[in-house]
């Protein structure tokens, strides 16, 4: 069942999306060459305790952190530790906030300083996808539009869409209904009601589709060895259009949508 906000419940997400959308923009900017996971790790426990948040994945399942870091070819759920960040890697930062009963989910994949052209390519097509996707959750339309728009652009681009994992619905928890893929036929699925809250997440590979779960039990990464780009935004589906609800700090460095 998918849960629409009530006014009350959409500003308590309001708040948990600007939180968010604050604190890993201050992560993106410290994921600089020689700064380890654990320390971005670190940095988000400690900004979240000065907003009164706390972080939304630590525990659930079991996850033991508060930021999922991912590295070049781990596509999510990268546990962070000791790795150090080196110059050329791409790493996603994905960060689910919990905020006086309600949260935000966010993700962005950002360069640890110069990478290679295909690999920004990468990048800046799965934010865009990130950014169609968006467009597409307007009131009256169906769910799956959500999904074709993101699966269009990794078409065009020859990208693999991981089909493994999707977007969700978030509220009261971070994984609600309804699932959305990255891919699919448009005109399936629920239509969409203002209310609906939506976390709309392409991950892209610059190889194929395929992933596998590495021993940890946690880091996906792509079965062909290649990177894969994450970004992520929580959306409030509005009377008049979606709303970006974790929107970032604008002095983050991250690929053009155009
Ligand atoms: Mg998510």
């Amino acid at each position: 069942m998918i849960i629409r906000k009530s006014k009350a419940e959409i500003e308590r997400m309001r708040r948990a999306g600007i939180i968010a959308g604050l604190v890993i923009g201050r992560l993106a900017q410290s994921a600089r060459p020689g700064v380890t996971t654990g320390e971005l790790d670190a940095l988000a426990r400690d900004l979240l305790a000065a907003e009164g948040a706390v972080a939304a994945f630590k525990g659930y399942r079991g996850f033991p952190a508060h930021i999922c870091s991912s590295v070049n070819d781990q596509v999510v759920h990268g546990l962070p530790g000791k790795r150090r960040l080196q110059e050329g890697d791409i790493l996603s930062l994905d960060l689910g906030v919990l905020v006086q009963g309600y949260c935000g989910d966010v993700a962005l994949t950002v360069a640890v300083g110069e990478v290679g052209g295909s690999v920004w390519e990468l990048l800046r097509v799965t934010r865009r996808a990130l950014y169609c996707g968006i467009e597409a959750a307007q009131p009256g339309r169906h769910l799956s539009d959500v999904s074709n728009a993101i699966q269009v652009q990794a078409d065009a681009a020859g990208l693999g869409v991981v089909r493994n994992y999707v977007g969700h619905g978030i509220g009261r928890t971070v994984h609600e209904d309804p699932q959305i893929p990255n891919y699919g036929p448009p005109g399936k699925g629920p239509i969409l009601k203002p209310g609906m809250t939506l976390a709309i997440e392409p991950m892209f590979n610059l190889g194929g589709d395929e992933t596998k779960a590495l021993g940890d039990g946690w880091t996906v990464v792509t079965a062909d060895g290649k990177p894969s780009a994450h970004f992520e935004h929580t959306v409030l589906v509005g009377e008049n259009g979606p709303e970006i609800l974790t929107l970032l700090a604008e002095d983050i460095v991250l690929p053009s949508i155009h």
